[in-house]
């Protein structure tokens, strides 16, 4: 796959969609020599399961070791550490890994009880896993979800997990930012694949899952990034470990020069939003919408809730779904189904970023 590319899928089932995804992109080719050495790097903060929308489904992680196995690939490890507090085994054994790694003889690497390379980056040193560094190439697995300190949290500061207890002790007491932009100075991630099914609204620990149905895959970390801050209702701008990446050359920070691949188009899931994503949806008249599209809408509520902006849209309709194809309404209207309405976001389905913007603009 280019290097400016997103690959997109939408459905239900994890394990198809990781599987077309690495089909589609010619992940085989992508990593050559079957010798190489390969590590999948999941999100596994807590030992919670992805229903709770803070880890990694483990279906994606079983299918990339089926591919890579099904290719000839037999180096494969997969890499860890829960956050300071949390157990990396426990989150390991509550997700399957330990059946997954005995089904395929797959080791589990606990970064937490690693031995460690000192690497300085810009002034500031850190821990990181020698396993992970030793690497050939790594596959980066996060989900995309809300923050309570970076605002989102994706590909970029899922490698955060690469670190030993004392480093993130460090990096928190830094603020993240410029930290996380540094150890994606250090670690080079060579293809990613994130878990958008059910990320958590706004925190990382997860709770409040929106469902949104969708994977993205590509091999610049940044630019995956940028691009996802867009489907959860933030600017690139707005996230400071973006800005610095940047800064220090991570990626390809500019989005004009992304190109993305939809492989099928979004589908309909019958929404069930709890907490404060439910709250949300007092605002929203919604028939047969797209999970994506909805979900990117209340990403868009969220992030003007959060800024105080949400208020002044009381009284306004806010428009989504299938149903309002052909209709012309004096309401504002999400996705190109509604098209014919005095106000429209236009896409299928419409970034949260672009809904935000309408939304604001309105107020
Ligand atoms: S615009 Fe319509 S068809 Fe397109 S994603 Fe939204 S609801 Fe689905």
């Amino acid at each position: 796959m280019k290097k400016n590319e997103i690959q997109i899928i939408y459905g239900k089932d994890p394990y198809d969609m990781a599987f077309k995804l690495m089909e589609s992109c010619d992940l085989a080719s992508m990593i050559g020599d079957r010798d190489r050495k390969i590590g999948l790097k999941p999100n596994l903060i807590t030992s919670s399961t992805a229903d709770h929308g803070a880890v990694t489904h483990p279906e994606i992680v079983v299918a990339v070791i089926e591919y890579l196995q099904d290719h000839g690939f037999r180096n494969i490890r997969i890499i860890e550490s829960s956050w300071v507090g949390d157990n990396t085994r426990r989150a390991f054994a509550v997700n399957g890994y330990n059946e997954i790694s005995a089904k395929y003889n797959v080791p589990l690497v606990d970064v937490k009880t690693d031995a460690y390379d000192r690497i300085t980056i810009d002034g500031i040193t850190m821990e990181i896993s020698k396993q992970a560094i030793d690497l050939d190439f790594l596959i980066n697995l996060p989900v995309l979800k809300g923050h309570c300190q970076t605002l989102m949290t994706c590909a970029l500061k899922n490698m955060k997990g690469l670190l030993s207890d004392r480093s993130k002790r460090q990096f928190h007491s830094l603020g993240l930012h410029k930290p996380i932009a540094t150890l994606n100075k250090a670690v080079r991630q060579d293809f990613i694949i994130v878990d958008s099914l059910n990320g958590d609204l706004d925190f990382e620990e997860g709770g409040t899952p929106v469902y949104s149905y969708r994977m993205f895959a590509g091999s610049d970390p940044l630019l995956m990034d940028c691009y996802c801050a867009t489907q959860i209702g933030f600017s690139p701008d707005e996230i400071g470990y973006i800005r610095y990446s940047r800064q220090l050359g991570v990626g390809e920070g500019d989005l004009s020069k992304l190109s993305t691949i939809e492989l099928n188009e979004a589908i309909c899931i019958p929404s069930r939003s709890t907490g404060r994503a439910k709250s949300l949806e007092r605002y929203v008249k919604e028939d047969s919408a797209c999970s994506a599209c909805y979900a990117n809408l209340i990403n868009a509520l969220a992030r003007m809730d959060e800024n105080g902006d949400l208020r002044s849209l009381s009284g306004r309709d806010i428009c989504i779904g299938q149903g309002y194809r052909g209709k012309s309404l004096h309401c504002i209207g999400i996705g190109n189904c509604t098209g014919l309405f005095d106000e429209n976001v236009p896409g299928c389905p419409p970034s949260a970023t672009a809904i935000r913007e309408k939304l604001e603009s309105l107020i």
